[in-house]
């Protein structure tokens, strides 16, 4: 068993950290404070190849592995998570998407765009009626003279507002469930095609969350993304490179909250000592230290999976499911640690508590997992 990541990963790592360290942290805080798009931030990740990580470069991306994908992700999410999420959604679900599912014109027409990070990508599965329970979409596209008619909505959309492109799912034939599913490309600017006002949420400021709606949007032929009756299955298969990605979003969430925890500590003083003197404090960081190294391994075995082109699907659920709840237990607990100063918007950990809840609910909640990881236990034993 080998640890040690090549030469090109470790590469990778440090760019993404450095790129972090320049331009997140404490840059976004007005960004989250207005609940504003970093726009310019965003925009700054194509030139580093950080758009379109795992398209072949002959098309444009940097044509890199999961791991290394994972090792980006982590480091973008610790330095902020609305930027992470942006990258990353844009990444694992639209563009991987079309990467994995779309004709070698599709993959033309979009991917250079989509990799270099001149335009924006949504992928919409979700419905305001139908999250966990996916295969129940509504979102209707009957064939209309020579191309498709798409009548519904999506909700709770990454990159929906800001977006240029989304991948979305809807049902093609309403006698069949999952495999009355197909993907469709469909372009901003689609005529029937809108998007609502972004929502307010607890966290994630900085990203932009909204409404994909379908008002008689009209469609060509080619809009169709891989074969009909296959959207479910390739939506399914998106998500496990996604979840993967959400694992490693958490990963970094964690990773900033036990930073912060351990930077205060050595600055707060008490009863004449540091925080870092007193034992309680001293176990509390070493716990949600460990369980973050453990999220890390756990998310780098999925990811190495999926380069080893091995099944990752239970490997994702678990990776994703110990993450964010590791994620979230050491954001509490690092907020515990900062006392008071953890409860007001001055220190960064109120909002890495904040955006550390999103990855217990997104890409498939908690409870949506175990019973991912249950269903494989039940029927291999
Ligand atoms: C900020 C944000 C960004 C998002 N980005 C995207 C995106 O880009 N694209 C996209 O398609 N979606 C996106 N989503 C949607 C997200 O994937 C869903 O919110 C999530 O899958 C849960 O679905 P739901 O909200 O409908 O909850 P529900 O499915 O209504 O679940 C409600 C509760 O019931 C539980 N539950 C449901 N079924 C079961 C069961 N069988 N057993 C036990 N418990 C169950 C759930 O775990 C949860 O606790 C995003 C959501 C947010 C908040």
């Amino acid at each position: 068993m080998d640890f040690e990541l090549t030469p090109e990963q470790a590469a990778i790592r440090a760019a993404a950290r450095e790129f972090a360290e320049a331009e997140l942290g404490d840059k976004i805080a007005p960004y989250d404070a207005s609940h504003t798009f970093a726009a310019d931030i965003v925009a700054k990740l194509g030139p580093l190849g950080f758009m379109g990580v795992l398209v072949p470069e002959e098309l444009g991306g940097a044509g890199l592995d999961y791991v290394s994908y994972a090792l980006i992700v982590e480091e973008l999410n610790r330095g902020d998570a609305s930027v992470g999420i942006t990258m990353w959604a844009h990444n694992s679900l639209c563009t991987n998407h079309i990467n994995l599912f779309a004709s070698p014109e599709q993959k033309r027409r979009w991917l250079p765009r989509l990799a270099s990070g001149e335009i924006l990508g949504a992928w919409g599965l979700t419905e305001p009626g139908s999250g966990s329970d996916a295969a129940a979409l509504r979102t209707r596209a009957e064939a209309a003279d020579g191309g498709w008619r798409l009548n519904g909505s999506k909700a709770f959309i990454t990159n929906a507002s800001v977006g240029d492109v989304a991948v979305v799912m809807a049902r093609t034939d309403p006698e069949q469930k999952t495999k009355g599913i197909s993907a469709f490309i469909v372009p901003k600017g689609t005529p029937g095609f809108s998007t609502g006002t972004p929502y307010r949420k607890l966290g994630l400021h900085a990203s932009d969350t909204a409404e994909l709606i379908f008002e008689d949007a009209r469609l060509p032929a080619d809009a169709l993304l891989g074969e009909r009756g296959q959207g479910f299955v390739q939506a399914m298969q998106v998500l496990e490179g996604g979840r993967i990605a959400m694992a490693a979003m958490a990963v970094g969430i964690g990773q900033a909250a036990v930073d912060q925890a351990s930077k205060y500590m050595k600055q707060r003083s008490a009863f004449g000592k540091t925080l870092a003197e007193f034992n309680g404090l001293q176990g509390m960081l070493a716990e949600i230290a460990t369980e973050v190294e453990v999220a890390r391994l756990l998310t780098l075995r999925a990811a190495w999976l999926k380069d080893a082109g091995q099944p990752a699907m239970h490997a994702a659920a678990k990776a994703k499911v110990f993450a964010s709840e590791a994620a979230m237990k050491a954001a509490t607990k690092a907020v515990q640690i900062h006392g008071g100063a953890g409860y007001i918007t001055e220190f960064p950990v109120e909002r890495i508590f904040r955006d550390a809840k999103l990855t217990e609910i997104g890409e498939g909640t908690s409870e949506i997992q175990r019973m991912v990881i249950a269903r494989e236990i039940l029927q291999s034993t």
